[in-house]
């Protein structure tokens, strides 16, 4: 006959039909009461909880609870791991000039700061010889400058200049086609 108030291990799954062992709102074969992350069981009366689960007090100190890259205090809430850092949620924030967070967005890195893509372009992406705007795909390199493809063309005739083309470049480094060029 089944016990009128048969409880489920949280743990396991089944019945516990003897010793049953009752934390985080929920009840566990005491043997299956174990850590969320290195899944050990937990023997003493101190533990800590994440996402309701239990944690053990040495994973909880090690990879639960963290500081933040950020302002460098404890992080107790929600943390934001990333670029192998933990982060208060507030302080992931864009390295760039506007500052937004970036949990949950992309972002692109750069000496282990995150910044924004739109703020990653404007600082850090090559800009272009011609137009003088970011060079998000590929680039063509040619007087030392990147390119747009379409922007490397002959400043007097503004004929593109081909990659097997000949050209020279005029003392502001700006490509002067073969026709042109004499
Ligand atoms: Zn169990
Ligand atoms: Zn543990
Ligand atoms: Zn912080
Ligand atoms: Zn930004
Ligand atoms: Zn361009
Ligand atoms: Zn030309």
């Amino acid at each position: 006959m089944a016990h009128p108030q048969a409880a489920t291990c949280f743990g396991c799954k089944e019945e516990i039909k003897d010793k049953m062992l009752e934390a985080l709102d929920k009840s566990w074969h005491p043997e299956h009461f174990a850590c969320k992350e290195c899944k050990k069981r937990i023997a003493e009366n101190k533990f800590h909880e994440s996402e309701g689960l239990p944690v053990c007090t040495k994973c909880f100190e090690s990879k639960i609870q963290a500081i933040c890259a950020g302002c460098r205090k404890l992080v107790t809430e929600k943390v934001v791991r990333a670029l192998g850092k933990a982060w208060h949620l507030e302080h992931f924030i864009c390295s760039g000039p506007c500052k937004q967070q970036l949990s949950g967005k992309t972002f692109v890195e750069r000496n282990g700061k995150p910044y924004c893509s739109a703020d990653y372009e404007r600082l850090y992406a090559p800009k272009c010889g011609g137009c003088k705007r970011a060079i998000a795909e590929q680039a063509l390199s040619a007087l030392d400058n990147k390119w747009h493809k379409d922007c490397f063309k002959c400043k007097l005739c503004k004929d593109p200049i081909g990659v097997n083309s000949k050209f020279r470049a005029d003392k502001e480094k700006q490509p002067i086609c073969e026709k042109c060029g004499v």
